[in-house]
């Protein structure tokens, strides 16, 4: 493979490397770890020491990080459940749900754009007797929402679809779905890591029953995530997963991650005050590089809906160019691509694929994920560096040269290999 000797100028506001993955992980708010520290020194106690200050005092940091992410989804703090992260409340929600309805139905409704941790927990529910459908979703990276009332039957007792996915940031409509979802008498979980604090969310206006949140997509730490569970209209009962010393409220047992959750508490009351003001930023910032990409670049394809979008999410494809070796060249920036990478095998994102993407486009794709702490400057330079890379990586490649001599692609008849 050729390294692409880059000619692009780094700015003297422009610090290297870029981190333009923020759907993998955000970084820590300071103020976060502000608020996390005296948790970890002074403030120790174990928050279910019931019989001196030291866990009070714990226990109330505890309660009070339940209030902020209550606040932030229009729940109330004892419908929160604390975990060790969305992996987690996702097997907890689907799981736990799965066992405790199990009498009145072994179907569940899902969509194959979902994150690992819902497809591998319903790929365990399959084996054990439930039936699994998984939805498709149109070229935009959206359920057909007649598609999900076709599939509801009698034996469904649960639909999870995510509220924002990581690789194209689509957004589906969740709303719709919930309403559908209580018209015919059935759960709904989302997985809503992505969404929560990027757009607005709120349980009762969205007919969420189940929602799985994580600290570290939200500039809060790792580690620590959020199941809400909704207590009224209707009551949604899950079965533990995890037995122990009866932990929040029986249904997630084990000590509290005291610092950890009150990180999160923290990102959740920071995400609430500025939500509005970063959703307007980060979609500045997008529309800038997408702007600049299209005007600079031809055979380049957004994926996914830009009408139902996070604001910070831009997946690409640079058609006639491998994923990977665009990686290489721009590897001053931290982005990730939909070939290979996640998986041992070569096989590029199911994602991508489930949009009808063909293999070529998907392996030429780069997910750029903006956050709270990228600037301006950067997505110049990343602009820049892109259109330079792709350029150069075009002018070896002879499928691009075949292309502009007007050669159509698919009536080629390719060797086998
Ligand atoms: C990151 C992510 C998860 C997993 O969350 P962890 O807290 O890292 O376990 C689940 N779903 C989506 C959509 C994610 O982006």
């Amino acid at each position: 493979m050729s390294t692409v000797a880059s000619q692009v100028e780094v700015p003297a506001d422009v610090s290297l490397p870029i981190y333009m993955d923020n759907h993998a992980t955000t970084p820590l708010d300071p103020r976060v770890l502000a608020a996390m520290m005296p948790y970890f020194t002074e403030k120790f106690g174990n928050a279910a020491s019931r019989n001196h200050s030291f866990g009070w005092e714990a226990e109330q940091a505890v309660e009070t990080a339940r209030e902020q992410i209550a606040r932030l989804i229009g729940a109330t703090a004892k419908e929160i459940i604390f975990t060790s992260g969305a992996t987690e409340s996702n097997n907890l929600a689907i799981k736990g749900i799965a066992e405790m309805y199990r009498e009145r139905g072994n179907h569940i409704i899902t969509q194959v754009t979902e994150h690992k941790a819902i497809l591998d927990t319903c790929k365990r529910l399959e084996k054990q007797g439930y039936r699994i459908t998984y939805l498709p979703v149109k070229a935009d990276g959206l359920i057909d929402l007649d598609d999900l009332a076709r599939a509801i039957d009698e034996k469904t007792i649960l639909v999870s679809i995510m509220a924002a996915n990581n690789e194209i940031g689509v957004l589906q409509p969740i709303a719709e779905i919930g309403r559908l979802c209580h018209e015919r008498g059935v759960l709904f979980h989302t997985d809503a890591v992505q969404a929560v604090g990027k757009v607005p969310i709120d349980v009762i206006a969205d007919n969420i029953d189940v929602l799985s949140l994580s600290g570290h997509k939200i500039y809060g730490p790792k580690g620590v995530g959020a199941l809400y569970v909704r207590r009224r209209n209707p009551r949604v009962q899950i079965a533990a997963q995890i037995d122990g010393g009866g932990h929040e409220r029986g249904m997630r047992s084990g000590t509290l991650n005291v610092p950890g959750i009150v990180g999160l508490g923290k990102a959740c009351e920071i995400a609430r005050e500025e939500m509005a003001s970063e959703a307007a930023f980060l979609t500045g910032l997008r529309d800038r590089l997408k702007e600049k990409l299209e005007a600079n670049l031809d055979y380049i394809h957004v994926n996914g809906s830009m009408d139902h979008r996070l604001p910070g999410n831009l997946n690409v494809s640079f058609v006639y160019v491998e994923g990977e070796s665009l990686l290489m060249g721009i590897n001053d920036i931290a982005v990730s691509s939909g070939s290979a990478c996640t998986s041992a095998t070569l096989e590029p994102s199911y994602v991508l694929k489930a949009l009808g993407l063909g293999d070529d486009v998907a392996h030429s794709s780069i997910r750029f994920g903006m956050g709270r702490f990228n600037t301006q400057a950067e997505v110049d330079y990343v602009a820049d560096k892109v259109i330079d890379v792709v350029k150069h990586l075009r002018k070896l490649s002879p499928l691009y040269e075949m292309v502009l001599d007007g050669i159509d692609l698919s009536k080629i008849q390719w060797a086998a290999h």
